[in-house]
C-alpha cells in the first residue's frame, strides 16, 4: 500500500490507473455538482439557473457518482499507489453525504455575488470532450502528455478564470459602460442592428480583433504591461490548457478594451453571443497542441500554427502575430511571422522564466524591479 501523488508505477491497461484517474475525474465532478445544488445561491450563475434541464442533471448526476466510486474501488484494489483511487472514492462519499443526485434544491434564490463553480465544471467538461481526443488523435507533438509538466499551473488559471466568471464579467462590461456612453449614436447603433445577423457577426471579429490587435500590441511594447502578459508567454509546452494562463490584470485591461467597440456600436444579442462562443473556442484552439495547418486559411483566420509562432521562444519571432483571430492585421502593420515549419521551443525569449504556480505568478509582475 502507497500513497503518492506522482505516478511511479506502470499506467498501461490493468494497473489500475486509468480506473482511478476516470474515477476521481468523476467523482470531482459529481462533487461540484452536488455543491452547486446544495449552494445554487454562491456556486451558481444567475442567468444560467433557469436554463438547466434539472431531471436529466439528476440522472446524469447519479450514474456519474455511482461510476466514479466504482472506478476508484477498481483502482483501490488494482494499484499498490491509493491516492487516484482514495481522491475517487472520497469525492463520491462526500457528495453521497451531501444529498447526492437527489440533494434538494432550493427555489427561493437571491442575486448577489456568487462564485461560477457550474460554469466552470460545464467548460472543463465541454473542452476536454473536444480537446483531448483531438490532441490525442492530431497531435503535433505525439510525445507531450495530457499531465505535462506545468498543467496543475495551467489548470489553476483555467479554474479562477471561470470561477471568478462574475468578477470578469463585470471588469469587461463595466469600463466601457461607465466611460463609452456618451459614443453611443442612435444613429450609428440603429444602422449596426439592421444589419443582417451574420455582418454583425463579422464586423465584430473585426472590429475587436483591430482593438485586440492594438492592446496586445501595447501589452509587449510597454515594459510595464509586458509583466503581465509575460505570464501568458511563459508557458513552455503549447496545449489548450496553455491557452488559460493569462494575469488578470491582462484579462481585465484586454476585455474591458476589446469590449468598448462592441458596446458602442451596440450590437444584437445573437451575434453577440455568437461572437462570445467564437472568440473562446478559437482562442482555445490556436493554443492547442494539434498539427492542423489549413494553409489554404492561415491567412484569413488565425490557426494553431499562427500563433503558435506568437509563443516561440526563438528570437526572430518575438513580437509579431498580435491578432487573435485575423492575420490579415498583422500583414497590414508589417508584424506577420509564418515560416514552412513550425516553432522549436515556446516561452519566453532571451531565456526568463516565471516562478511556477498560479499564486507566485500572480505576484510576479508586482515583484519585478
Ligand atoms: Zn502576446
Ligand atoms: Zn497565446
Amino acid at each position: 500500500m502507497a500513497f503518492h501523488w506522482r505516478t511511479t508505477e506502470p499506467t498501461g491497461w490493468g494497473t489500475g490507473w486509468l480506473s482511478g484517474l476516470l474515477g476521481a475525474i468523476l467523482g470531482l465532478l459529481g462533487l461540484g455538482a452536488v455543491l452547486c445544488f446544495r449552494f445554487p445561491d454562491w456556486l451558481t450563475v444567475p442567468e444560467a439557473r433557469a436554463l438547466y434541464p434539472v431531471p436529466l442533471v439528476r440522472v446524469v448526476l447519479h450514474a456519474v457518482l455511482v461510476s466514479g466510486f466504482l472506478l476508484g474501488v477498481l483502482s483501490l484494489t488494482l494499484r499498490r499507489n491509493k491516492a487516484l483511487g482514495t481522491v475517487a472514492v472520497a469525492a463520491t462519499l462526500v457528495a453521497a453525504l451531501l444529498g447526492g443526485s437527489q440533494v434538494p434544491l432550493d427555489d427561493e434564490l437571491q442575486a448577489g455575488p456568487f462564485l461560477g463553480l457550474d460554469w466552470f465544471l460545464l467548460n472543463l467538461i465541454v473542452y476536454s470532450a473536444v480537446f483531448v481526443p483531438l490532441e490525442r488523435w492530431f497531435a503535433r507533438l505525439p510525445a507531450q502528455p495530457l499531465f505535462r509538466d506545468t498543467w496543475p499551473t495551467d489548470f489553476a488559471y483555467f479554474f479562477v478564470s471561470a470561477i471568478l466568471v462574475q468578477v470578469t464579467t463585470l471588469v469587461t462590461l463595466r469600463p466601457a459602460m461607465l466611460f463609452f456612453d456618451w459614443a453611443r449614436l442612435p444613429a450609428v447603433q440603429g444602422w449596426v442592428q439592421g444589419l443582417p445577423w451574420i455582418a454583425q457577426f463579422l464586423l465584430m471579429v473585426i472590429v475587436s480583433d483591430l482593438t485586440q490587435y492594438w492592446v496586445h500590441r501595447a501589452f509587449h511594447s510597454v515594459p510595464f504591461l509586458w509583466r503581465f502578459h509575460a505570464v501568458h508567454h511563459s508557458a513552455e509546452q503549447m496545449d489548450w490548457l496553455a491557452g488559460s494562463r493569462l494575469h488578470l490584470v491582462d484579462i481585465a485591461v484586454t476585455r474591458g478594451l476589446t469590449y468598448v467597440p462592441i458596446y458602442v456600436l451596440g450590437f444584437t444579442e445573437g451575434p453577440l453571443v455568437a461572437y462570445l462562443i467564437f472568440v473562446s473556442a478559437q482562442a482555445t484552439f490556436i493554443h492547442a497542441n494539434v498539427r492542423f495547418e489549413w494553409r489554404w486559411l492561415q491567412w484569413v483566420l488565425a490557426t494553431p500554427r499562427y500563433h503558435h509562432w506568437h509563443h516561440a521562444a526563438e528570437p526572430e519571432a518575438v513580437d509579431s502575430n498580435f491578432a487573435v483571430h485575423l492575420p490579415l492585421l498583422d500583414v497590414l502593420f508589417g508584424t506577420a511571422y509564418l515560416p514552412e515549419r513550425w516553432p522549436s521551443a515556446y516561452g519566453i525569449a532571451h531565456g526568463s522564466r516565471a516562478p511556477r504556480g498560479y499564486l507566485r505568478q500572480f505576484f510576479w509582475p508586482f515583484r519585478r524591479g
